[in-house]
């Protein structure tokens, strides 16, 4: 009898217990949001866990001081808008984030160029979009590459090429927000910097890719991945159009002009931020063969989209792709 009495008080307890752990894990996974304004795009952060708050903040002065002190081309005191116009010694992650980027140009044959700021600035994009004067590029062009650089450890010298970010900062954002993350109690979030979005946590994370002829929250397909960043390149984020004619903000390096080869969208997924934005950049300007190739070569997956709707996607990545538009389809 003894027994069964005090059996029943332990199960008691143990029940109890595990409601208050319920209700405490509950307690726990706080969620927290926040979106705000910086690197010339929309940022939006959502995270779960016990610092989700103080992540929310610490994300957005993070994000603001990397923009405004070191990549920003708008603030002529960043550490970038220094390097373009006088060269100088590269901080520590300057000399990082350089190295990398030199990197893809070279793996990429110079599809992805961050060196291409005077060509992309003729184009106007982001404040005055218009078709520039054929020599104005031309010119712009044989000043411009990142050929032109010159650099021996950490000093940089860029004989009057300018280096841009445009392409490549939103996902080194999303490198750092990774390493804050770390160092914090989020359980999961997901944190999208323009295109290039975060997602953090172990868990499974189910991710939209627009559809090219929608609004931002139109999608086409959805891919579902393990914590990754994954970033999408697509000729609708900045156009214009003149005569008649599309210009888009993806150019290629070789004629300064935007890459006309039939893509609309690439999305890259990998587990470092840098490379999947600078990736998707590349591997629109290279195209689907020579892209899928790139892909492989940095261990990504990666969707194409092109024009006539049909979706072309990295083995590795198949399976987890559902098109929900129906306009769409896999090509064959
Ligand atoms: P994304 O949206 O990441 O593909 O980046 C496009 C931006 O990168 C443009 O707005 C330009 O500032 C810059 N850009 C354009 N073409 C290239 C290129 N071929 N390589 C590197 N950066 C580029
Ligand atoms: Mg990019």
């Amino acid at each position: 009898m003894g027994k069964k009495k005090t059996i029943s008080i332990v199960s008691v307890a143990a029940v109890i217990f595990c409601v208050m752990l319920i209700f405490y894990s509950a307690f726990l996974a706080k969620e927290t949001g926040v979106e705000f304004f910086a690197m010339d795009t929309y940022i939006k952060v959502s995270a779960v866990g016990t610092d989700s708050a103080a992540a929310c903040e610490k994300i957005q002065t993070l994000v603001n001081s990397l923009d405004t002190e070191m990549l920003s081309r708008q603030n002529e005191n960043s550490e970038i808008s220094v390097l373009n116009s006088n060269g100088g010694i590269m901080s520590e992650k300057m000399q990082e984030y350089i190295l990398a980027m030199l990197g893809i140009y070279e793996k990429s044959n110079g599809a992805f160029d961050f060196a291409l700021g005077s060509v992309s600035d003729l184009w106007g994009f982001g404040n005055n979009p218009h078709l520039p004067a054929n020599s104005k590029i031309k010119s712009a062009l044989e000043k411009s590459g990142a050929d032109k650089l010159s650099i021996s450890g950490n000093k940089i010298s860029t004989n009057g090429a300018v280096i841009d970010f445009g392409a490549s900062g939103k996902g080194i954002a999303l490198d750092e927000i990774k390493e804050l993350l770390g160092s914090m109690k989020i359980k999961n979030a997901v944190v999208s910097v323009g295109g290039s979005v975060l997602l953090y946590g172990k868990k499974n994370f189910t991710v939209g890719i627009r559809n090219p002829k929608g609004g931002s929250g139109s999608y086409i397909m959805t891919v579902s991945t393990p914590a990754a960043c994954v970033s999408t390149s697509g000729s609708y984020e900045q156009y214009f159009e003149e005569n008649g004619k599309n210009y888009h903000h993806i150019l290629n390096p070789e004629t300064g002009y935007p890459v006309d080869n039939g893509l609309v969208s690439v999305t890259v997924i990998s587990d470092n931020g840098l490379a999947s934005d600078a990736l998707s950049t590349a591997c629109f300007v290279l195209g689907i063969e020579d892209g899928m190739k790139l892909a492989e070569e940095y261990g990504c997956e990666i969707v194409f989209v092109d024009s006539r709707k049909k979706v072309t996607a990295s083995d590795g990545i198949k399976d987890s792709l559902k098109i929900t538009d129906s306009n769409y389809s896999f090509a064959e």
